[in-house]
């Protein structure tokens, strides 16, 4: 009597566990999304947002970012498949395909030594089923990061020849930078012409960008290079990230099958490479400024998944440094152009070196020997960018890329997923997932 109550206790509560193992089963495997934001902050890592929020502070405490509302976070490893410290090419590759692959290789994985074939990109599969797709930059479109969205070379450098493959995936929304490329050409092709054939409205300006209404793609080229360091940009003429990505949603949530688009904060890594504090914290506050932009929407929406990630973190930027155990963001709340204006300033304007420092740098008590090493410096720009870092407190590793994993951000359906420490390459795998891409769509 009492052995068969025990057994039927024993059945019960198995019934009942797996009932519950086969809920969370379910819920887990019919997780969907309609939409994804991919957003990528270019050479950013985790000191680069933390001076960013002291930085956004009066300086007496943390201010939050935008992406400090996010509910995951996680880390992404970011080796390509050749180095341990990537480039974007390789780092947007596995983005974009999940594929590792060499440094310098856009869209395209290894096969034998020196030798790769085209890898399928989720941005391309995404429109393979309907969806809208969208890339927004401060960069050059053509060059790494976007291109691995949607093209395929195994030299990054390459630009002229990313730029026509950028028009072959009829993506619906293209903004940044870059217009050289398109219609300054050395084999005279006019892509602005052709893409007006292929039924792209083509825009250059903020006026413009406003105006946009929805009926067509656009394509919308607002420099000839990268767009202006967030320090040196005229409202009236070039728009902010934060603008192109609030026209890119509105434009592409008039698709009801839903959309793909990435966002690249493209000169965070250029100002990284520069070791130049001021511009590194000004675009990364500009690139946070884009994401509560996505946030907002993904909020109403409930259907939209956002993931924000850098592809590598570019400087080794440590924040103090020696015994002094201080961070001045101050100094930086000063600094109101780029290092590169600022050269300009004292080499093609003629102006005065230490009334630049103290007008432009905000440094008030600039001293002799500081003028004098920024008058001999090779690099004029460098030599300012260190005098900010110095009384920033801010150190330098390197004026390249470094090995650290990066941080991950996650909001909407599917984004518990990616609280954990992952490859760059399951990025694209989980997304594929969430958007029910299946292997059909790939063309490998
Ligand atoms: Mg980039
Ligand atoms: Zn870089």
């Amino acid at each position: 009597m009492r052995f068969s109550l025990i057994k039927a206790v024993a059945s019960f509560a198995l019934i009942v566990s797996s009932i519950i193992g086969l809920t969370f089963l379910q819920t887990d495997d019919q997780v969907t999304v309609d939409n994804v934001i991919l957003m990528i902050g270019d050479g950013m890592g985790t000191d680069q947002l933390t001076a960013a929020s002291y930085t956004l502070s009066d300086g007496s405490g943390y201010e939050e970012l935008a992406v400090d509302q996010f509910p995951y976070i996680g880390l992404v490893r970011t080796h390509s498949n050749d180095h341990l410290v990537t480039d974007s090419a390789a780092a947007g590759t596995a983005l974009a395909t999940g594929h590792k692959t060499d440094n310098g290789v856009i869209g395209k994985a290894p096969i034998k030594e020196g030798t790769y074939e085209d890898v399928s990109s989720i941005f391309t599969e995404a429109k393979s089923i309907g969806k809208a797709t969208g890339m927004v930059t401060t960069a050059r479109l053509t060059h790494a990061t976007p291109a691995a969205f949607a093209a395929h070379i195994d030299r990054r450098k390459s630009e002229e020849d990313i730029a026509p493959q950028l028009l072959d995936d009829e993506t619906d929304v293209l903004f940044g930078g870059g217009r050289t490329y398109f219609d300054d050409r050395d084999d005279g092709r006019d892509l602005i012409a052709e893409a007006n054939q292929l039924g792209y409205e083509f825009i250059e300006d903020v006026d413009n960008l406003q105006r946009v209404d929805g009926t067509d793609k656009v394509l919308g080229l607002f420099h000839d290079s990268h767009l202006s360091f967030e320090l040196d940009r005229e409202e009236t003429k070039e728009p902010s990230l934060e603008m192109m990505t609030e026209v890119a949603i509105q434009q592409l949530s008039k698709t009801k099958d839903g959309f793909f688009l990435v966002v690249e904060g493209g000169r965070i890594d250029h100002a990284g490479h520069d070791n130049s504090p001021a511009d590194m914290i000004q675009e990364t506050l500009a690139f946070d400024r884009a994401v509560q932009v996505a946030y907002d929407f993904a909020k109403q929406d409930e259907n939209t998944l956002i993931v924000v990630t850098a592809d590598h973190s570019t400087g080794g930027m440590a924040l103090g440094y020696d015994d002094d155990y201080h961070f001045y963001p101050e100094v930086i709340q000063n600094v109101t152009r780029s290092v590169d204006t600022l050269e300009d300033y004292i080499k093609k304007e003629k102006m005065d070196v230490q009334e630049v420092l103290e007008e432009y740098a905000g440094i008030e008590d600039v001293t002799e020997e500081e003028v004098d090493r920024v008058e001999q410096a090779d690099s004029m720009h460098k030599e300012i960018a260190t005098l900010i870092s110095e009384r920033a407190a801010i150190g330098w590793t390197t004026h390249a890329h470094e090995a650290a994993n990066v941080p991950l951000y996650s909001y909407g359906p599917g984004a518990s997923q990616f609280a954990t420490t992952q490859d760059n390459t399951e990025i694209p795998m989980k997304m594929r997932e969430l958007l029910q891409l299946h292997s059909e769509e790939r063309v490998d």
